[in-house]
């Protein structure tokens, strides 16, 4: 049984957060705290997002905050810092105040070039020292021959994994086949009507990302790892710390946790709903579920919250009648 929208607004907080950069274009992250019997859940689908896409983020939050999580495995996550499509002497600084040994470099960013890309995670490389570990996200922006000669250029400075380097899952599997780079999916995952039967999955990926949001909820993430008995990393949706619990239990619940979680997102965040924010420290995080500050999470405007509201309504809706069921 869902909650009704009553349920799920009674209690809940706005929170408005300023980006320290510019991230998916945006420089401010929005969302709903809600607040169930076991606890807090975030729902905060990005602005393009429609009802049916956001009614996974709702059943994600519904599980934090009216069903709570399976129980853990280990209590500390190892997690990566990210550094976003910035120039090079940006990233650099950015990793030496990371304090992570795993770094996330995003490339292939619209209007800017290979030799950005290149520029960028050879100054990582350089910050970070030859045993750390670097891999690398496209978005899936890249063409065949776009990520062929990309990733032979950066394989240079020794990727871990590329994440989603082309849209389709068979350019994937087609490049799988000639470079040596493992290949992480992540998009091609967690935007697919059913993830668990992702047709040339498979053949495209070494490892899999795993988004509690866009997955439904750390149950649901779960099974998916099960059903395909790939590796799995955990990232978050740049997600506020209650958020990031999330992503956190999911990565604390995994039977096999063989990388660094893309959890250390926090810093991206120029402020948080709590002051026990869940930032990296020595490159890791301590499994916990901080509680909102209700005074930093109210940051939102009423015309906003309206909206954040009526977003909310629609999802459950298509939550209850998901478009296609009669
Ligand atoms: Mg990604």
């Amino acid at each position: 049984m869902l909650p009704t929208a009553d349920e799920l607004l009674d209690g809940a907080l706005g929170f408005s957060i300023p980006l320290t950069t510019t991230f998916r274009g945006a420089r401010v992250r929005e969302g709903l705290l809600l607040r169930g019997p076991v606890g807090w859940g975030e729902f905060a689908p990005f602005p393009e997002y429609d009802a049916d896409e956001s009614a996974r983020w709702l059943s994600a939050a519904i599980e934090a905050a009216w069903i709570g999580w399976p129980d853990a495995v280990r209590d500390v996550v190892p997690v990566n810092a990210i550094v976003p499509a910035v120039a090079s002497q940006e990233a650099a600084a950015m990793v030496r105040d990371a304090g992570c040994t795993t770094i996330k470099v995003k490339v292939a960013e619209p209007g800017q070039s290979l030799d950005d890309d290149v520029a960028r995670v050879a100054a990582v490389r350089e910050a970070l020292g030859p045993a750390g570990r670097i891999r690398v996200d496209a978005n899936g922006a890249w063409r065949s021959d776009a990520a062929r000669d990309a990733l032979r250029t950066l394989s240079q400075y020794d990727l871990e994994y590329v994440e989603q380097p082309c849209a389709s899952l068979a350019e994937c599997a087609a490049l799988r086949l000639i470079v040596d780079i493992p290949i992480a999916i992540d998009e091609a995952l967690r935007k697919a009507d059913d993830p668990h039967r992702v047709v040339g999955l498979r053949e495209a990926a070494d490892l899999l990302v795993l988004k509690v949001p866009p997955l439904g909820g750390v149950r649901p993430a779960l099974a998916i790892a099960e059903t395909y008995g790939l590796p799995c990393v955990v990232s978050s949706a740049l997600d506020s710390s209650v958020g990031l619990a999330a992503g956190l239990a999911l990565a604390a619940s995994l039977p096999e946790l063989p990388y660094a979680c893309g959890l250390g997102s926090g810093r991206l965040l120029a402020s948080d709903v709590t002051s026990d924010r869940l930032l990296p420290k020595d490159g890791q995080l301590r499994v916990r579920l901080p509680e909102p500050d209700t005074h930093a999470a109210v940051a939102m405007s009423t015309s906003d919250l309206a909206a954040w509201r009526q977003r909310l309504t629609a999802a459950l809706a298509a939550l209850t009648h998901p478009s296609g069921a009669t």
